[in-house]
């Protein structure tokens, strides 16, 4: 199968799997996992962070964050697509007592510093306190331009709010825009990471930040239910691809560029190949023919998510070879007459 529904299907490569089989562990709930330490330590490191902190998931790494930056009643700006905000479950209303006030975003994927400086509350017992600006990135696939973060750092500052990024693809922006990862999250508070899509592990992203943010977040992940005993299993995997699956990021958006370019020439889709960052690609469809498509693909080994705005995603285990079948087989689904 060639799975384009997301980067979050990548299965443990065999050299990934034998350095999770013999990964040193412990108790990670008594800090005692070497191995859960070391990839903490690891990412605080390249981020230029202080401190790191091991989640199951991003949804709850983004969550205890906000907890640790928010009090109850707080308020947090953030995208209207961000994933805080629309894709988990309203965690941080129903677990975490907090308030969101979400923005539109620009066409680049940013949100505009004076649209933000407009929705901060001020201080009148009418409006919650607005603690926070969160930030993805990337955001649908798009890089925020490293001279938009520095402004945003500058802007919070002067507003004396907090910043937070989720950056659960941040790799591939620095990989696109050819920097070290600490050039983009040096800007930020707190940085969540994932290690479960493309960078190819079977689960995990980690929290980075300052010392008293981290431990703040510590204290939310045990309340989330979040510790984990011999987690070094899955550290293990995360030091694994941080040392092996950062650069070759490249190839994934090289794929997705040429998936885009291939696309392009089927006159029934509607897609623009250079609005291609990273590893997403975005194609509308006719409604009608969305559910046909799916069906003539998936018949020939071929996942997607059906829907007439398609999200074509490339990964670690989709190769070039595999972006010309994905080509070849849309192709034949138009050329059938439709
Ligand atoms: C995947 C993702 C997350 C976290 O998702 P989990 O499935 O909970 O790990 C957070 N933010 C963004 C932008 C994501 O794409």
């Amino acid at each position: 199968m060639i799975d384009l529904r997301s980067d979050t299907v990548t299965r443990p490569t065999h050299a990934m799997r034998a350095v999770m089989a013999a990964a040193e562990v412990g108790d990670d709930v008594f800090g005692g996992d070497p191995s859960v330490n070391r990839l903490q330590e690891m990412l605080a490191e390249m981020t230029g962070q202080e401190a790191g902190l091991f989640f199951p998931s991003g949804t709850q790494s983004n969550l205890a964050a906000l907890m640790a930056h928010c009090g109850r009643g707080e308020e947090f700006i953030i995208g209207s697509l961000g994933h805080s905000y629309k894709y988990e479950a309203g965690g941080a209303a129903v677990l975490g007592s907090l308030w969101p006030c979400p923005i539109g975003y620009e066409v680049d994927g940013t949100l505009d510093l004076n649209k933000i400086a407009a929705a901060i509350k001020p201080d009148d017992a009418h409006f919650p306190h607005t603690r926070l600006l969160v930030l993805e990135n990337t955001q649908n696939g798009r890089v925020l331009p490293l001279a938009y973060l520095k402004e945003a750092a500058d802007f919070v500052r002067h507003h004396g709010l907090n910043i937070h990024l989720d950056g659960a693809r941040v790799f591939n922006a620095a990989v696109k825009l050819g920097v070290p990862v600490r050039e983009i999250t040096q800007n930020f508070d707190s940085v969540s990471i994932c290690l479960s899509k493309g960078l190819g592990c079977p689960v995990g992203t980690v929290l980075v930040g300052k010392r008293e943010l981290i431990a703040g977040a510590h204290r939310a992940r045990k309340i989330l239910g979040g510790g984990m005993r011999q987690a070094g299993i899955l550290a293990a995997a995360g030091i694994y691809a941080l040392e092996h699956h950062v650069q070759r990021l490249a190839q994934d958006h090289a794929n997705a560029k040429a998936l885009a370019e291939g696309l392009a020439g089927i006159k029934q889709i509607k897609i623009d190949p250079a609005a291609v960052q990273t590893n997403m690609v975005f194609a509308s469809i006719l409604p009608e023919q969305v559910a046909g498509l799916a069906a003539h693909l998936k018949q020939i080994g071929i996942l997607i998510l059906p829907g007439a705005n398609l999200r074509l995603v490339t990964h670690l285990d989709v190769s070039a070879a595999d972006v010309g079948r994905v080509i070849t087989a849309f192709h034949g689904y138009y050329s059938d007459n439709h």
